[in-house]
């Protein structure tokens, strides 16, 4: 596992790190005990840095990572949760509510302080009291100990861009920008190294485009960017490969990015992308793939209020 610098954080994060949405059963029914196996894999490979949020599975995701990692030492790992999203169209991002979200957090999780606090899908708000209450709140959590750093999540590579322009922020999750059929991410990548913000990048997977499973039925994405996707993950089963590897190691192999969050609650899965992790790119296969991808590449979908994306 390789190791990198999350912007100016001081902390190493492995570059494929531990995403635990699935254990709130966002993409199918999961069995707690197949989770809970899945994050000691996911340690004993080397990973360091797991996400989550009270949002994933309503607080279903926080409460089994909880369970998972009661009688893991503290230092063995780096945890990320967020606040301010509560449900598909709940979101609060008053000092007050998340300075109680991070406490209940802490408690689910069964831990005193998380490494990362960030504000959950801003896209979705207007960004100003982000900037002028939400951030300052989070700076206040971070010195009374709860937090070390503070970031922001979302979709919409501007919503990230405007509030990094103007708060002090430790990191940004971007997801679904840094993929096999959209790297747009690249394009502010100078940015957030010159200013110092550690870069996290989500979904490698294209939140499930790029597996044999497909997308979930709520995947945002256009009929055209499914069936393109679609293609391309024919296209590697035919060469007998699964695309899920292509994809992961594609993420992994930009140096800019500290670190590509995986989505998996299966023991197999996270196993798999392990030992995908250690190997490197086949460059010819990349390159057939992006031709059949180029008819969609960095086609996005709308998220969030117009005047964030
Ligand atoms: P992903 O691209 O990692 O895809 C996850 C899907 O891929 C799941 O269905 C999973 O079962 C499947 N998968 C994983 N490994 C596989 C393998 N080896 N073979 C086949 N299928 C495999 O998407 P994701 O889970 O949405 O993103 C990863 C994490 O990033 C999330 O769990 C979350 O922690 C974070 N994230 C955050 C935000 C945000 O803050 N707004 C948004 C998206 C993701």
């Amino acid at each position: 596992m390789q190791y990198r610098a999350l912007g100016s954080t001081g902390l190493q994060v492995s570059s494929l790190s531990y995403g635990a949405s699935p254990l709130g059963s966002v993409f199918r029914d999961i069995d707690k005990s197949q989770g809970i196996r899945t994050v000691h894999a996911a340690l004993d490979g080397g990973i360091n840095f797991i996400d989550v949020s009270p949002y994933y599975g309503l607080t279903k995701a926080e409460t089994v990572l909880g369970q998972a990692l009661k009688g893991v030492p503290r230092y063995k790992y780096l945890l990320a949760t967020k606040v301010g999203r509560y449900g598909e169209n709940e979101f609060d991002f008053s000092p007050q509510r998340v300075t109680r979200s991070l406490e209940e957090s802490l408690a689910r999780l069964g831990v005193d302080y998380v490494d990362i606090i960030q504000c959950h899908d801003i896209e979705f708000v207007p960004l100003d009291p982000i900037i002028h209450e939400t951030l300052p709140a989070l700076r206040q959590l971070q010195q009374a100990g709860k937090a070390r750093f503070v970031g922001i999540t979302a979709f919409p590579l501007r919503a990230l861009r405007t509030v990094a322009e103007q708060a002090s922020i430790d990191t940004i999750l971007s997801y679904c920008n840094f993929s096999l059929n959209n790297t747009s991410l690249q394009d502010d990548i100078p940015f957030y190294q010159q200013h110092g913000v550690g870069i996290i990048n989500a979904s490698p997977l294209s939140m499930g485009l790029l597996t044999t499973r497909g997308a979930p039925p709520w995947h945002p994405a256009d009929d055209q960017i499914k069936a393109t996707c679609q293609q391309a993950v024919q296209f590697c089963q035919a060469q007998g490969v699964d695309i899920a590897q292509l994809a992961l190691q594609f993420a992994l192999s930009n140096p800019a990015i500290a670190t590509t969050l995986v989505g998996t609650a299966s023991p197999e899965n996270i196993q798999k992308n392990l030992e995908w992790a250690a190997q490197p790119l086949d460059h010819s296969l990349f390159a057939q793939v992006q031709h059949i991808l180029e008819p969609i590449h960095n086609h996005t979908w709308p998220t969030g209020l117009p005047h964030n994306s």
